[in-house]
């Protein structure tokens, strides 16, 4: 298995020069400059970041087709969701809405398991909410460390960097985490503010565990906070129990919504670190302290100041997911996925295919399936789309080499498992492929 390799940082941290001598491109080689990549032995992998798809010239007019997404996200959504979405829209500070907002920070405390005031949607993807994250907690000269062990762990370190931390990144080899030793022996050569890493990583389909580094970070005085995008929702996340200090997630995987929220908490040391930075943050969209004249400080006047155009319709939509996931509860939900986890790869034996990811760390949410020698994947991916079925591909070096699979949310069921293993022997079968 590979490893995966510096993120753009490896002529920077060589001592090369820019090649641009702009302030910008200047200030921008000086950050990456900042991150000095650790190797996991081996050859380290160059990895191109992007995740390109083909355009199609087939017009984009009409209704939206039906498509059953298997992929790592967006999912499909329960009905009850749909219907919250077409809802009559109210103002952003209409009294209906500010307690529709009371009621969402309420039901996601619940799913994330904190107490913390500080847990509400921002109004973004997934990414949005790590930005957050990083833009708030660090700031120029601090000292971060990234756990890397695919895709979204290096885009992580690339936000710690870009926020003007000094970034120190621990890799794993594709498949694989990192353990708590690791992270405690960089703590010890020399501390850091922060220690961030993803704890479901939807390029690998690896499950890092994140209680012990959550312990090992507070025993060296750092703050501990975690990637759960493809998590929340989907498998235990306990974030008071853990001890995690920030967390983000999404609204399109586990927890059953359309794209565009993003979940975060920030526990009390993170909030004291907000309090005692020495600059306003460099964002003023993701500012914790604007936003939460908003939302509203625990304890802080009734009346919310207005700081963007909240997507309302998105609004209703997240509640009512997270009321979904609440009236199933979270262990019943972590059971359901772990079960159409085990249904998918019983049937992937059958067929004949293997899990790419080492048992002892898989996902149940996110499967990532080896590509047998001599099938197309595009074609594959091309002839499930024309059937209604959405999957993925690999990406950076396992592109061509892995399909990624989610089941996730509503997907997450016996028949909507069977639907989808179905077509996969279909196409299979029609390619030639199954013997
Ligand atoms: N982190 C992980 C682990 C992800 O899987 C993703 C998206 O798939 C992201 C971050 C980015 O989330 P978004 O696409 O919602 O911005």
């Amino acid at each position: 298995m590979g490893c995966w390799g510096a993120w753009g940082a490896g002529s920077a941290a060589s001592g090369e020069k820019s090649p641009s001598s702009s302030g910008a491109a200047a200030a921008s080689a000086k950050r990456s400059a900042n991150a000095r990549r650790e190797m996991c032995g081996g050859t380290p992998v160059e990895l191109k970041l992007g995740m390109r798809a083909k355009v199609s010239s087939a017009p984009a007019t009409g209704e939206a087709p039906t498509r059953e997404l298997f992929g790592p996200g967006p999912s499909n959504v329960d009905p009850r969701v749909t219907r919250a979405l077409a809802q009559p829209l109210v103002g952003h500070l209409d009294p209906y809405f500010l307690q529709l907002m009371d009621e969402t920070m309420d039901a996601l405390r619940r799913v994330y398991r904190t107490t913390n005031h500080h847990t509400i949607p921002m109004s973004a993807t997934g990414s949005g909410g790590l930005e957050t994250i990083m833009l708030n907690l660090l700031e120029p000269g601090d000292e971060a460390i990234v756990g890397v062990i695919g895709y979204f762990g290096q885009r992580l370190a690339e936000m710690a960097s870009r926020a003007g931390a000094t970034v120190r990144v621990l890799e794993a080899p594709l498949g694989d985490v990192i353990a708590p030793e690791r992270i405690a022996a960089e703590l010890r050569r020399k501390p850091a503010k922060l220690v961030a890493l993803v704890h479901a990583e939807t390029s690998t389909g690896a499950w890092q565990p994140v209680e012990d580094i959550a312990g090992v970070a507070h025993e060296h005085g750092a703050l501990f906070a975690i990637d759960c995008v493809t998590s929340l929702g989907g498998v235990p996340v306990d974030i008071d129990r853990w001890g995690v200090d920030a967390a983000g997630s999404c609204s399109q995987k586990c927890l059953g919504s359309p794209p565009g929220l993003a979940p975060v908490t920030f526990g009390p040391r993170a909030l004291d670190a907000v309090r005692r930075r020495r600059h306003k943050p460099s964002t003023w969209y993701f500012d914790l302290n604007l936003v939460f004249q908003y939302w509203g400080e625990a304890g802080g006047p009734k009346d919310r100041v207005f700081h963007h155009t909240a997507p309302v319709a998105s609004l209703y939509a997240f509640r009512e997911a997270l009321r979904l996931v609440l009236e199933e509860g979270l262990e019943a939900r972590w059971r359901r996925h772990r079960d159409a986890h085990e249904r998918f790869a019983r049937g992937l034996e059958r067929l004949g295919l293997e899990l790419f990811t080492p048992a002892a760390q898989r996902l149940p949410q996110l499967n990532v399936i080896k590509i047998p020698p001599g099938v197309d994947d595009a074609l594959v991916r091309r002839q499930l789309l024309a059937r209604g079925i959405e999957i993925a591909g690999g990406f950076g070096p396992l592109k061509g080499k892995t399909w990624r699979v989610g089941l996730m949310g509503y997907n997450a069921t016996p028949a909507r498992v069977d639907l989808l293993l179905n077509a996969i022997e279909e196409v299979l079968r029609v390619g030639a492929f199954l013997r």
